[in-house]
């Protein structure tokens, strides 16, 4: 079922919380693809009923990113949960959700926002202001669904664990559940964004995973040395490759490692053209 506004969501969830169903929420910003599928596997497998969210939230969005041209295909994505089993498609407008007027001025708006210490490196260091815009909207979400479950991807690491302290902080009572991140044969991390590259651009995409595998190897090889697992990537990149940042943090606080271990995480981002791409690997 397609719906538009909060209170179609909140009168089908008052129902289903009669019944002692369970529900779990699935927050997208759509163009989905089988990443954002293996979420919602999960969550109708694990809960009675499924709430999908196809939001492109514009408060997450930093002046001069793609807000206009982020690809919205919303029948499409509302076939793919039809055939998935999900119960409710929730497709707000910006309106619905924030009222008027909130894309002029942040000033009207009240915004949770998640500690300094999360969002002053990595995603956070070039995009500033996309967590507060994150939480947010999640937090909003969380309290119009009111799920038991919420399924988010380890594709976003950053952004899972940043959600992890939110409702830890917040106790909020919901369980997140982390899912694996969904590869092409290629390697390649599947991504919304991904749309945007040339076949040329996708072929030095895959210099991200490539990267992250490569380090995963050496690691489990014996290195542990930060600098020397580092210098690893340099073969991999060329001049079509900005990369903006390769760090190792802890999977669950996000502090810097100069040693790798089990609890290491590995972040990139590497810009190619104007396409930004992201990913991850645990060395567990
Ligand atoms: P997005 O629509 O990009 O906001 O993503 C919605 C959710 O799908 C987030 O929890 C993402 O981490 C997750 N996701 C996106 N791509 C993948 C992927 N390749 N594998 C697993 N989860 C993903």
């Amino acid at each position: 079922m397609l719906v538009h506004t909060i209170a179609e969501v909140r009168e089908q969830i008052k129902k289903w919380k009669k019944e002692g169903l369970t529900v779990g929420l699935v927050p997208t910003m759509g163009a989905l693809h089988a990443g954002h599928k293996s979420l919602i596997d999960k969550s109708v497998e694990k809960c009675d009923r499924t709430v999908v969210s196809v939001f492109v939230n514009p408060i997450q969005f930093c002046p001069g990113e793609d807000l206009d041209k982020y690809p919205r295909t919303l029948d499409e994505d509302n076939k793919l949960c039809e055939d998935s089993g999900v119960d409710i498609v929730f497709a707000p407008s910006p309106k619905e959700m924030y009222g008027e007027g909130h894309i002029l001025s942040n000033d009207f708006l009240t915004y949770v926002i998640p500690p300094y210490f999360y969002v002053d490196k990595l995603c956070g260091k070039s995009r500033v202001g996309h967590f507060d815009g994150v939480c947010t909207v999640v937090n909003k979400l969380f309290n119009i669904v009111q799920p038991d479950f919420a399924f988010f991807g380890q594709k976003d690491a950053q952004q899972l664990i940043i959600i992890r302290k939110m409702v830890k902080d917040l106790n909020i009572p919901v369980e997140i559940i982390p899912c694996p991140i969904v590869r092409e044969d290629s390697g390649l991390a599947l991504s919304s964004r991904n749309k945007y590259l040339s076949a040329e651009e996708k072929e030095y995409a895959l210099a991200l995973s490539k990267i992250l595998f490569n380090i995963k190897a050496c690691y489990d090889k014996g290195v542990t040395d930060v600098r020397a697992l580092t210098e690893t990537a340099y073969a991999y990149l060329n001049n079509r490759h900005q990369l903006e940042y390769l760090e190792f943090r802890d999977e669950n606080n996000l502090e810097e490692k100069t040693t790798a271990d089990d609890n290491t995480r590995v972040f990139i981002a590497v810009k190619i053209g104007t396409v930004r791409l992201i990913d991850n690997i645990s060395l567990h």
